[in-house]
Parts: structure tokens; C-alpha cells; sequence
């Protein structure tokens, strides 16, 4: 008989109730207890929605109040020493690694991209799990690492799933992985070096949740879908000899990603059985099948984890028949529902065309319930349920709100130069200098600027229709010809209007753009209580009207300084989405890099001289395999071009990216050929800028010397020190002076004050 479960489910409840519980927590308005009622109560509810679907196990070790990865630094015992902790309590330990013990919120730029929140100095850092926009607390490993077993917290969970009846499957990050993800704080330290250390701890852990009844663990090595080095290739079959041993049945997960070279040894490896992620290598499957031995249980992920589309389950069907003739399956989500959002029954704004189209987190039980049914009894079992979901995939395959002829007609017929400037970049560089007579070291800003309360208020009261769209254009114009004054006050070359219209750099677009929809319940944990509701691209994707040419040509209106037109680019509003999985991604971002296109040339008629693409997203769009590098980084590079390429050398385009690694796509970031680029720096004290000097970066460049997470406003002297620095390693004619990121978190103030000491930075360099 095959076994259905899945291998984590989403923590925040209906109503996010486990965000406003932690909030509330940590302004003291609520203590422990509440707080624990309130997890206990989520992962009952949790539960039980598993067992009512029919899953044979509800999986149990998935909830986590901030993050799994920070309970299993606690789980495991090696909390960082630096923190210095002496008699506080577990929750207090837990969540001072999480956010610092300042206990004050981080301020986000808005980005999507938190890996930078800015924390309490003794918070652990933060980083992305594996490509999902899931951020986990780092742990960090010294040549002096203990583990223990630090915490009761999951012995406790098991006995309440137990006490509720229900069968109960395990799941612990597995000691490679959790390795892995850490950091090494010491020089020349390998961490793997701690795994006999570890190891035990795994021993005792599995051997007391085997003394609790617990049959299967689910044990997550998602690495093995990494370029691993050898060392840690090696590593993987004494540890699991010794875990294996502890006597409970090891379900040896992994997902995201391809196993390629390490497939055989995933099948070899001692442990009860195997789950691979049959939606993204669905092409490896068989090879598994082939080598993992038949006693072995093979746990399919044929459910997609990381999207919201409804399954085909004729096609899943095809793939699991031939398969359970010959061997007991599971039948899984390709990994833990984390990443989707819980629940489609929570949308009362979508249509329910759309929505025949979907499956959140527990439709998607049922997906894997009904295949089960269809396996074991036919399909005669299940054929409404079947024929329903057959019914909903062959409409939206044929929807004219999926498929735009002329969309597709364009995308096909593209000449050749689209992707190409007219000119080459010192032809244009030459034209652009005549035509704006910038000085040198030229002085911008990112784009945005505050959004105050009053702005949100009066959006909101826009959206609930209390306050005319005439009044509100009012009320956004104001605050323009506020920053436009402030900025000319200032004295900055080149102005911005200050995004002051936008609720976010993706929504935004997404908004304005046919083949994008939008949920209102559709939240995904991006990092503690911090949740976004990615928009859901489905269908060809077109710019019907001019998005932000008023606002621009608006602002340019009242000002004889250039002002630079602002918009997100295609790659940054592929990742941040939920993207059709009926066409490949690289068809989809150019379908958005024309649409960007369009809105570039209509800003450029409008007069606008000067436009910047944002592509904050870039870096993190690349896959989990470097094999794979070369092809994503090809089409997301090209995608950025023709978004770029509809205007004249005289036009000037900017890009902005931050907060990730970039050195090792220097190469690619110079074809992206942008006029300027205006990158995060000041954190890492210019060391990124170095990437940059080394390869020869051929065009502008503006360092950030204002980190944009911090009030702190920085002195005349310091800039002026930052960009010295950067003088060193670039031209400084191709220099620029700017923030790290966009202000809307800030507050004027200290805006006002920082970009004051930026524009004297700036005339103190003129006239050395
Ligand atoms: N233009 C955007 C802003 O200023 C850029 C944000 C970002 O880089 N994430 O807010
Ligand atoms: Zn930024």
C-alpha cells in the first residue's frame, strides 16, 4: 500500500496568527505561555488539516517560532558562545539569536531581499534557503563547537501530535546540511570537522524519538542537490551508517535540485528510504527508481512545493504508475509547503476562473490524496475530483487570458539588434557628458524616498474608495514636489520622484501588467514573522497603458535638473512572483523585459532623459547547480537589454542591484551594459568594489556610501574616505555618489542630513 505525507506545512496559521503572536510577544504585550498556546494551537490545527485530507502521517518538527534552522542550533546544543549566555530561558535564548537583543525591529528597504535586515549586533546573520525567498538563521561553527541535546522542544510536539491520535513522522535537518549551511568563524577551519562531534547528537535524538514510538524520520539532506566538494560527498555514508543505527527508519530527503553525481549515492546510503523532488528533476526519477533498492521506500515529490498550480494528475499519473507496479510509494509535495501559501479557500477576490487554476498548501494534500486513491482503487475512485482538476488545466491551457497571440507574435519576431543599444557604451558615454554637463562625482538617490504613515493612509483609503482618485493623485503630488524641492535644495545632480505612489516594487508593475494576479491572503514566511504575497503570473504578460509616465513627467515638470525615471526590471519581477509553469521561465521574463521595454521608450517621449531598470533579483535567480549558471544567466542578461535597448545613446540607463555576492558575475553584470550602475557597498567597506577594479568594470559605477539600514548619518570625511577608496580601483570620471539602497524607510531627517553631507562629499572631491 503506498503512504501519502508532506514534508512540512506552512506555520503562520489562517490569519497569520503566529506573526501577531510573536509581535505582540516581543512588545511585551503578551508572555511564554500565550505565545506556546498559541504554536501549540497552529500545529494542532496543522495536523489535523493533514490527517482530514488522508495523509497517512502528519509530519511533525516542521513548525519552528522564528525558524527551523535556529531550533536546531538550539536542538543541537551550540547556541554561539560570543552571545554569552548565562541563565536565560529558551525562548529568550531564541530569540535573542534570531533579531538581537535590542529587541527593536530591523528596518527592511522594502526589496524583497532580507538577508541584509538589519539586526541587534549579537543576532545571528540571516541567509536565503537554498533559491526560495525563505531566509534562515546562519549557525556558526568554531574549532571549539559542542553539541548537545539542547532543547526538549521536539519530544515535546511529537507527544502532543501523539496525544492527538494522529501517526506521526519526524523530520530533522540532517547533520551534512546543517553543517553545511553554517559558517566556519574561524580562519582555516573546516566545520566539517565537527561532524563526529555531531553525530552522537543526531544518535540520541533519533533513539529518544524512536523510545517515543516515532516510526519515520524524515531526515532533509537537500545539499546533495549542490556542486558538494568531495570531502563532504565522503562524509555522507559513515554518518549515516552511525544514524542509521539509532534504529529508527530514515526517509533520506532531498529537493530543489537535481542529484546528479550524488544519485547513486543517495541511493546507497543507509537509510530506510529516499524522497527526490520529481517536479524539478522529474528526468531522474527513473535512474532512482532503477538503483534504490526495492526494500527501500521511494518517497515521489510529484506535488509541486514551490508553486500554486494546480496539479496535472494525468501526467503525475504516468509517471507513478509504472513505478508503484513494482515498489511500495510515497506519494509527497516535492518539498515542504513553506513556500506557497495556505490556503485558496481564503481568497474571496480572485475569480473563481482563476482559482480553478490553483493549489495552496492544503489543496494540495488533496492533490496527493486523490493520486493515492487513483493508484490503489482506480480511477473510478476518485474520477468527480479527477475530472474536475482534468477539466480546470484544459481550460487554462486553452484561456485566452492565459494566451495573447500578439504577445507571443512579438516575443517570436524580435530583430536582431533588440537587445543592443545603438551605440557601444563610449560613443554613448561621449554623448550623454554633452548632453547633461553633470560635474564630476555626479550626486542621485536610489528612488524612493519615506513612505510616511499619512502616504499608506491615504493608499488605503484610495483602495477602500474613501478618498477620489483625483484627491489622491493630489495628495502623491505633493509629496513629489516635496522631495523634487528638497532634492534641489540639496543640491543633488540628479533627481528622483520618490516612488511615493508605490506599495511595492513588484506589485506595482505587477499591477498595471495583464497576465499578473494578485491574492489578498496568499502570504508566504519570508523570515520570522515577516511575510510577502508574491504576485502569480498567469498568462502572457503585456503593458496595456503607460505605468509611470505621468508621475515622471510630473516631476521633471518642475525641475530643470534631469530626472531619472524609475522602474523594476524584468528579472527582478520574475523572481519575486509565482511564475506560470506552462512555459519556460526564460519565455516568460521576456515577455516582461518587453513589457518593461515599452514603459522605458514612453518615458524617454515623455522627456524623461534618464531611466533606471532595478535589478536587485539577478544574483539570486541563479540555480542551485553552476552547470546551469551559463544558460540563466544568458537569457535574465538578455531579458535586461531589450528592456533597455528602445532608446537613443543620449538617454541615460541606469541599474541598481544589492545585497548579494556579485563578484562572480562580474562578467555578466558588465554585458547587462547599463550606462550606470548603483550598487550596495558601504557595509563591506568598498571590499565589493575591489571585484569590480579587478575586472576592469568598463562603465559608471555609483558605490553606495550611505548603508540605508542604519539612521546613522554618515560624515562628510567618511564619504569622502569611501570614495577615495573607490578611486583607487575605478576611473573616478566614471564615478557616481549615492545611498546604498532606496529611503523608504527612512526618515527625512536623517535623509536630509546624510544626503547634505553626500552633496559637500561630493564639491570636497571636485575640488581635489
Ligand atoms: N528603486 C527602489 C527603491 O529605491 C530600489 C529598491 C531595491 O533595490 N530593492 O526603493
Ligand atoms: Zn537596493
Amino acid at each position: 500500500m503506498n503512504i501519502t505525507h508532506v514534508l512540512g506545512y506552512p506555520r503562520m496559521g489562517e490569519a497569520r496568527e503566529l506573526k501577531f503572536a510573536l509581535e505582540k510577544f516581543w512588545r511585551g504585550e503578551i508572555g511564554e505561555d500565550e505565545l506556546e498556546q498559541t504554536g501549540k494551537e497552529l500545529r494542532a490545527r496543522n495536523w489535523q488539516t493533514q490527517r482530514d485530507a488522508g495523509l497517512d502521517f502528519v509530519t511533525v518538527g516542521d513548525f519552528a517560532f522564528y525558524d527551523h534552522m535556529l531550533n536546531h542550533i538550539q536542538m543541537l546544543g551550540c547556541e554561539p558562545a560570543r552571545i554569552g549566555f548565562g541563565n536565560e530561558g529558551e525562548l529568550t535564548r531564541y530569540f535573542a539569536m534570531a533579531r538581537g537583543q535590542i529587541g527593536a525591529h530591523g528596518a527592511g528597504c522594502g526589496c524583497g531581499s532580507h538577508s541584509h535586515q538589519s539586526q541587534g549586533a549579537l543576532a545571528l546573520e540571516m541567509t536565503k534557503w537554498f533559491d526560495t525567498n525563505y531566509h534562515y538563521q546562519v549557525p556558526e561553527f568554531h574549532p571549539d563547537t559542542t553539541f548537545r541535546l539542547g532543547s526538549e522542544r521536539l519530544f515535546g510536539e511529537v507527544a502532543e501530535a501523539l496525544a492527538l491520535g494522529h501517526p506521526v513522522k519526524a523530520v530533522l535537518v540532517g547533520p551534512l546540511t546543517f553543517l553545511y549551511l553554517g559558517k566556519s568563524k574561524a580562519a582555516d577551519f573546516d566545520r566539517l570537522s565537527l561532524l563526529e562531534k555531531l553525530l552522537p547528537v543526531y544518535g540520541e535524538l533519533l533513539a529518544r524519538l524512536r523510545q517515543q514510538g516515532v516510526e519515520w524520520v524524515q531526515i532533509d539532506e537537500p545539499i546533495l542537490g549542490l556542486d558538494l566538494p568531495d570531502t563532504w560527498r565522503n562524509a555522507f555514508e559513515p554518518a549515516y551508517h552511525l544514524l542509521n543505527a539509532a534504529g529508527a527508519k530514515l526517509l533520506l530527503t532531498t529537493y530543489f535540485s537535481p542529484l546528479q553525481e550524488n544519485l547513486s549515492l543517495a541511493c546507497k546510503l543507509p537509510a530506510a528510504g529516499l524522497h527526490v523532488d520529481a517536479v524539478r528533476a522529474p528526468q531522474e526519477l527513473a535512474q532512482v527508481a532503477d538503483w534504490l533498492p526495492i526494500h527501500k521506500l521511494l518517497s515521489v515529490g510529484i506535488v509541486d512545493g514551490r508553486n500554486v498550480w494546480r496539479a496535472d494528475l494525468d501526467a503525475a499519473l504516468a509517471v507513478l504508475r509504472p513505478l508503484a507496479e513494482k515498489r511500495q510509494l510515497a506519494l509527497a509535495t516535492s518539498c515542504s509547503l513553506l513556500h506557497v501559501p495556505l490556503d485558496l479557500k481564503l481568497e474571496t477576490a480572485l475569480d473563481p476562473e482563476l482559482k480553478s487554476w490553483l493549489a495552496f498548501a492544503r489543496q494540495k494534500l488533496d492533490e496527493i490524496a486523490v493520486l493515492k486513491a487513483a493508484l490503489s482503487q482506480g480511477e473510478g475512485a476518485v474520477a468527480g475530483k479527477h475530472e474536475d482538476a482534468r477539466r480546470a488545466l484544459a481550460a487554462r491551457r486553452s484561456s485566452p487570458r492565459v494566451h495573447c497571440a500578439p504577445v507571443k507574435q512579438r516575443a517570436i519576431s524580435l530583430g536582431p539588434g533588440v537587445d543592443r543599444r545603438d551605440s557601444p557604451f563610449p560613443i554613448r558615454q561621449a554623448r550623454q557628458r554633452a548632453r547633461f554637463k553633470l560635474p564630476p562625482y555626479p550626486t542621485t538617490t536610489i528612488g524612493s524616498f519615506p513612505q510616511t504613515p499619512e502616504i499608506r493612509a491615504a493608499r488605503a483609503a484610495f483602495k477602500r474608495g474613501e478618498l477620489s482618485a483625483e484627491a489622491y493623485e493630489a495628495a502623491m503630488k505633493r509629496e513629489i514636489a516635496h522631495a523634487v524641492k528638497i532634492q534641489e535644495e540639496l543640491g543633488l545632480d540628479v533627481l528622483v520622484h520618490g516612488e511615493v505612489e508605490r506599495n511595492d516594487m513588484v506589485e506595482y508593475f505587477g499591477e498595471q501588467l495583464e497576465g499578473f494576479a494578485f491574492t489578498c491572503n496568499g502570504w508566504v514566511q519570508s523570515y520570522g514573522s515577516r511575510c510577502v504575497k508574491p504576485p502569480i503570473i498567469f498568462g502572457d504578460v503585456s503593458r496595456p497603458r503607460p505605468m509611470t509616465v505621468e508621475w515622471a513627467r510630473y516631476a521633471q515638470s518642475l525641475t530643470d535638473k534631469p530626472m531619472k525615471g524609475m522602474l523594476t526590471g524584468p528579472v527582478t519581477i520574475l523572481q519575486w512572483s509565482f511564475v506560470r509553469d506552462d512555459q519556460p521561465r526564460s519565455e516568460t521574463c521576456l515577455q516582461i523585459a518587453l513589457a518593461i521595454r515599452d514603459e522605458v521608450v514612453g518615458l524617454e517621449a515623455a522627456g524623461i532623459p534618464i531611466i533606471q531598470i532595478d535589478e536587485p533579483a539577478i544574483r539570486e535567480g541563479l540555480p542551485l547547480r553552476r552547470a546551469q549558471w551559463k544558460d540563466y544567466l544568458a537569457w535574465a542578461v538578455r531579458a535586461f537589454r531589450i528592456s533597455a535597448s528602445g532608446v537613443a545613446d543620449e538617454t541615460q540607463i541606469h541599474t541598481h542591484m544589492c545585497y548579494s555576492e556579485f563578484n562572480d558575475i562580474l562578467p555578466d553584470i558588465a554585458a547587462m551594459d547599463a550606462d550606470v550602475i548603483t550598487i550596495e557597498t558601504s557595509r563591506s567597506d568598498m571590499e565589493l568594489l575591489r571585484g569590480f577594479g579587478e575586472f576592469k568594470y568598463p562603465n559608471e559605477i555609483g558605490p553606495g556610501v550611505w548603508d540605508i539600514h542604519s539612521p546613522r548619518v554618515p560624515a562628510v570625511e567618511e564619504i569622502v574616505h569611501l570614495m577615495k577608496k573607490a578611486s583607487a580601483v575605478i576611473p573616478p570620471e566614471n564615478l557616481w555618489i549615492n545611498p546604498d539602497c532606496g529611503l523608504k524607510t527612512r526618515g527625512w531627517p536623517e535623509i536630509e542630513a546624510a544626503l547634505l553631507n553626500m552633496v559637500s562629499a561630493a564639491r570636497r572631491l571636485r575640488e581635489s
